[in-house]
């Protein structure tokens, strides 16, 4: 036989895929096949098979035939948030069948409900060689009658050699391939999974991470299944959950170290969930309970997917048994608003199918993905633990060899850039859809998110880095991606409601992190909520009023207020000047990119801003922002602040931070060369008028400058020279507070020389530790070794911080280990006074700060100094340290 006869699942009116209403279908992203649109309920095998996924929610069903094709056949259009509502399977993944063996029975009437359409694709995954014939043209179609022939199947019939044909179709449920060379050196290790969460996206990111480190092949294995573990995709479309066996493989010289290394890094992943006073982990303590008198901005983590009826909810999703006017839904995060329906709908990105040559689109891929993971490590700079580790695992999956790889297929094949990374990732979000696991089916969101920002890249667009919101908004949508919620304004924000989405999603972690009460799974009635009507939003209990009464309106605002009134009194407390517990005045400042932030420091008790990375404020702009704008912006922030010190650092431009606007000159080695004040005094216009809006922000005084990466004093002086003239210029009184950064072991070394020609200094350790161990501060493979704590950078830090204490001058930490507790004790040790952390890590920084005593901290200090590794000073760290969260 060389064609494979492919027959309707079910009746219905069969058309083309163009008809699909979903760009993935109709672009053929997936594979090419017919729809149709279904008059019946019973869905039937199409050819006979193996069925390889049929995931809980039983939306979707995808069939191997024995040469190794395989179809999808998706009921229906947005179906996955059904969450199985409307479906039932009948049969499992694994079952071998015949054509027209029942599959899956679905209630038309739920689903027609429920879902964006009906209209349901059956495409074959691609695979070269074959071709689809005989397709049957628009019309009526009953069960059994021929829909298309496989064509092309003649080479593929040698079953005993199927190990190719079986890896694409692996390729897009996350295996490797099977055609593997038999290894030179293999290690192996089987292990139970106990993180509470299973391998998903943070710990499958960490892994992968290290997985790349190492020459040999390394596999994770679990239920069957097989996995690249270089890949967080395939890793997480193991679906492995706590409780599961999970196999280590790896082949090649270094085999035995990448499984040992492996095997530790579910260890530290365990020992960051356990740490973790944040985000998932804390979601699914079963002993967590909701503080009845929970702030209004529902900070208290929720124990699971809380349902608001007393019926088991299907993955969450709960069935909407209120009065008119009311919708039930999943509490994500909890608390308590009363705001303005605000509804944002999202654009779709638009990509051409056929590219302009491979090698064109090759580079437009790789650029765009350049300027995507630049953007991704900035917006991780600016927010807390948990927005860095699900940023982290974003730009694991933008270098992702699962997605990459085939996105670079099609690019050969001549589709567009833009094309093949939506098709890469849509195959992706396809095996992730297609498990038993809501969580892991919830990733699918950060997929998207990963997708839209390299489209926008690609398209030359960018998205904003704040979006615009109206007063006491509430955000009605029907989903929100992560990158979507950071650029919100979280002080016009007070609740989020959405109609799909789940309690368990990277955008729900991020909503409790940033304490905005948020409903999942609201379902489609949500629709009907009109954009500026005043709605309640309860995520203690579960319910969106969005017709209130008055009355009602009244009372939850009393509760509001009242809640309010308990938060400022817990608030107090982090607005309390920071001392340790001998007295010693610590200043606890807050690093800012933006003015949203600035009003988070202050409501989080900052005293004052350490380190504003003004090159932020303009990091999307396609032209230098010119005096004026820059004054505004400053002047915005310092009135944010109130009468608290602003420290404005120079633009720190080159090097991991691109400025669209500033195109510099390409260098072998960005990170050596043109960047911080070295660009600033190669640009003297551009130097000129950024000290220039920063001389004249009011009350003159209050900002105090900051040069970075400064590795002489020449540098020093050349700034102060121009700082000097300006102020003539300005008929400014002078002199005006200048500090240096020590970012590099030139500066730490030179500390006791710099320190007589400024004011202050203040560690970069970011960039310190980056040129101190010479590792890539974003390089992913290096992640979990560029760490501040290694001796030689407490080295330069001690050097720096004794050359401040001689002088009787400050020294502030505004780097990431500022707020690593395992740091601080260490910073505080070695003399050091001011630490600068991100808003949200202030309270937590000054609570640890108040409970050490110096003298302690300097003899922990010392004895780390003597140290080998940053593992070791970790290890005699952690038992000095209390059960608080990680504040990193
Ligand atoms: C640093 O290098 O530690 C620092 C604070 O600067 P940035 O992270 O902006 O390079
Ligand atoms: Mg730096």
């Amino acid at each position: 036989m060389s064609s494979l006869p492919i027959v309707a699942p079910f009746d219905g009116w069969c058309s083309s895929l163009d008809e699909v209403p979903d760009s993935v279908f109709a672009g053929r992203m997936l594979g090419d096949g017919l729809a149709i649109d279904p008059t019946s309920g019973i869905l039937t095998a199409p050819c006979a098979g193996e069925i390889i996924t049929l995931p809980a929610s039983a939306h979707a069903v995808s069939i191997r035939t024995p040469h190794g094709i395989e179809l999808l056949i998706h009921v229906g259009i947005d179906t996955v948030h059904l969450a199985g509502r409307g479906f039932e399977a009948r049969v499992r993944p694994g079952a071998k069948v015949r054509a027209g063996d029942e599959l899956i029975r679905f209630d038309l009437d739920v689903v027609a409900r429920g879902a964006k359409s009906l209209m349901t694709p059956i495409v074959v995954m691609p695979l070269d060689g074959l071709e689809l014939r005989q397709r049957r043209a628009p019309g009526l179609v009953s069960a059994g009658e021929l829909l298309f022939e496989i064509a092309g199947i003649a080479h593929l019939a040698n079953i005993a050699n199927v190990a190719n044909i079986a890896n694409v179709a692996d390729a897009a449920a996350g295996l490797p391939s099977r055609s593997a060379q038999p290894p030179a050196a293999t290690a192996g290790h089987v292990l139970i999974v106990t993180l509470r969460q299973g391998l998903h996206a943070r710990p499958a990111a960490l892994l992968a991470q290290r997985a790349k480190s190492f020459g040999a092949q390394a596999t994770l294995a679990a239920h069957g299944r097989t996995a690249n573990a270089r890949s967080v995709v395939a890793i997480m479309a193991l679906g492995v959950r706590q409780g599961d066996e999970l196999t280590i493989q790896a082949s090649g010289a270094d085999a035995a170290e990448a499984v040992a290394s492996l095997v530790a890094g579910i260890q530290e992943a365990l020992r960051m969930e356990s740490a973790a006073g944040h985000g998932a982990a804390a979601r699914t303590d079963p002993t967590a309970r909701t503080d009845p008198a929970a702030p209004i901005n529902g900070s208290a983590p929720v124990s699971q997917a809380a349902p608001v009826t007393g019926e088991a909810p299907v993955s969450g999703v709960v069935p909407n048994r209120f009065p008119a006017g009311v919708l039930g839904g999943v509490i994500a995060a909890a608390g308590l608003a009363v705001g303005r329906a605000t509804r944002i709908e999202r654009r779709e990105i638009d990509v051409t199918e056929h590219g302009m040559g491979p090698a064109h689109e090759r580079a437009e891929l790789e650029q765009a993905r350049t300027h995507v993971r630049a953007r991704l490590e900035r917006v991780a700079e600016t927010g807390g633990a948990t927005r860095r580790e699900i940023i982290a695992a974003h730009l694991e999956f933008l270098d992702d060899p699962q997605v990459n790889e085939p996105a670079q297929e099609l690019i050969a094949a001549g589709k567009s850039a833009g094309f093949a990374w939506r098709a890469a990732i849509r195959r992706s979000i396809v095996a992730l859809e297609a498990l038993d696991d809501s969580r892991m089916r919830e990733r699918a969101d950060d997929l998207l998110d990963v997708e839209s920002h390299v489209l926008l890249a690609l398209a030359g667009e960018a998205r904003p880095m704040i979006l615009p919101l109206p007063e006491r908004a509430v955000l009605i949508a029907d989903d929100l991606l992560p990158s979507e919620l950071t650029a919100l304004d979280p002080q016009r924000l007070l609740a989020i409601c959405l109609g799909g989405g789940g309690a368990t999603s990277h955008v729900a972690i991020l909503a409790a992190a940033m304490e905005i009460p948020m409903l999942v799974g609201l379902g489609a009635g949500i629709r009907a909520v009109a954009n500026g009507t005043t709605v309640i939003v309860d995520a203690d209990g579960g319910t969106l009023q969005w017709a209130p009464t008055a009355a009602a309106i009244e009372q939850a605002e009393a509760a509001v207020e009242s809640r309010l009134e308990h938060r400022a009194k817990t608030q107090a407390e982090a607005q309390i000047e920071c001392r340790a517990l001998d007295g010693t005045r610590i200043e606890v400042f807050a690093n800012l990119g933006n003015v949203l932030d600035a009003a988070a420091a202050v409501a989080n008790g900052a005293e004052g801003c350490g380190l504003l990375r003004t090159e932020f404020l303009f990091i999307d702009r396609e032209t230098a922002p010119d005096e004026a704008e820059q004054l505004a912006a400053y002047q915005g922030i310092a009135a944010a602040l109130g009468p608290k010190p602003l420290i404005l650092r120079l633009m720190d431009v080159g090097g991991d931070k691109p400025l669209r606007y500033l195109p510099l000159p390409a260098e072998e080695n960005p990170a050596l060369g043109l960047r911080g004040v070295r660009t600033a005094l190669a640009r003297p216009d551009l130097l000129r008028a950024q000290l220039r809006a920063a001389l004249r922000v009011q009350p003159f005084g209050r900002v105090r400058l900051l040069i970075p990466m400064i590795t002489d004093v020449a540098e020093v002086l050349a700034v102060r020279g121009v700082i000097n003239e300006l102020l003539a210029e300005l008929a400014l009184p002078g002199p005006i507070e200048l500090g240096a950064m020590i970012e590099t072991p030139a500066a730490a070394l030179t500390a006791s020389v710099l320190i007589r020609e400024v004011d202050f200094l203040s560690i970069g350790s970011n960039d310190l530790t980056q040129y101190t161990l010479a590792m890539d501060r974003g390089h992913p493979q290096l992640a979990g070794r560029t760490d501040a704590l290694h001796p030689a950078v407490l080295k330069l830090v001690a050097e720096a911080a004794s050359a401040g204490v001689a002088a009787g001058k400050m020294v502030a930490v505004c780097g990431g280990a500022a707020a690593d507790r395992f740091a601080v004790p260490l910073l505080l040790g070695l003399g050091v006074r001011e630490l600068s952390v991100v808003p949200a890590a202030v309270p937590a920084v000054k609570q640890q700060v108040r409970a050490l005593r110096i003298a302690d901290c300097r003899e922990l200090a010392l004895r780390c100094l003597d140290l080998a590794s940053a593992a070791e000073v970790r290890a005699l760290i952690a038992p000095t340290l209390g059960p608080v969260g990680d504040t990193r």
